[in-house]
């Protein structure tokens, strides 16, 4: 939060912190208050094979006195990024947040048209929390795109975008935002894990046929976000532009 210059605050009696504005209530609102909904080792299907331990970037997961892994609780910050990459899925939310998220793809994949939509997966934090984007995009579904939003973009899985596609969708786009460069977001890595799932995705997209350039990762600005679909559609074209590119080479 800003604070008044202490020049300035010994001429007056104001205040001398300034008030959030929405979009710094809104990052703020996202701090994990320690609610313990995060990850939780199944211990029947885990085979120590340290992965979270290495991937976790807050030191979360550590090594018991009996040899085993232990995802301390009350630490983790539950952003997720274990979960997508347990080699052996021992690891699940103590909340289902995720599973209600990954419950809207196939009606998200649903075009209008009857035909598949572009399923766009985006955070929801932020400026994809705002009333208006709620309003527009989910609530009301204005808009040719069908939009999942996550509990950040490090909580979807490989297995989620591949589920959109089986659910008809005609293209993927994971979009999340800039706020982990400029300080804004609470977790750390989620665009360069995001960019690996999506990458792990159209390699499996593409053994079967199906073109990997139908899915998209992208990040957007605050003020990009503010104009969601023209930003997607842009990002659609670029990627279009770029495979035109590359098959005439
Ligand atoms: S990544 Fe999964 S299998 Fe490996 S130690 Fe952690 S919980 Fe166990
Ligand atoms: S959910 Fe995130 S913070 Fe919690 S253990 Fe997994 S990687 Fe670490």
């Amino acid at each position: 939060m800003v604070l008044i210059d202490p020049v300035v605050r010994v001429t007056n009696f104001e205040h001398i912190e300034n008030c959030f504005n929405r979009r710094q209530a809104l990052t703020e609102a996202k701090r994990c208050l320690g609610c313990l909904a995060g990850a939780s080792r199944i211990e029947e299907l885990c085979v120590n094979c340290l992965t979270c331990l290495r991937v976790c970037p807050y030191g979360v997961p550590v090594i018991d006195d009996e040899g085993v892994i232990n995802i301390r609780k009350e630490q983790c910050q539950a952003c997720g990024l274990c979960m997508g990459i347990c080699p052996a899925m021992a690891i699940e939310f103590r909340s289902d947040y995720i599973e209600q998220a990954a419950s809207r793809v196939e009606s998200a994949a649903q075009g209008k048209d009857g035909k598949g939509a572009v399923v766009v997966f985006s955070c929801a934090y932020g400026a994809y929390a705002q009333p208006e984007f709620t309003q527009k995009y989910i609530l009301d579904r204005d808009t040719d795109l069908g939009v999942v939003r996550f509990p950040c973009v490090s909580k979807i899985d490989s297995l989620h975008i591949l589920k959109a596609f089986e659910a008809g969708a005609e293209r993927v786009v994971v979009v999340g935002c800039e706020d982990e460069e400029n300080g804004d977001c609470p977790f750390h890595d989620t665009i360069f894990w995001g960019e690996r799932r999506v990458q792990r995705a159209r390699k499996v997209l593409e053994e079967v046929g199906i073109a990997p350039e139908r899915v998209i990762f992208t990040t957007l600005p605050q003020a990009e976000i503010e104009d969601f679909e023209r930003a997607v559609k842009e990002a659609i074209e670029k990627t279009e532009e770029a495979s035109a590119a590359a098959a005439q080479e």
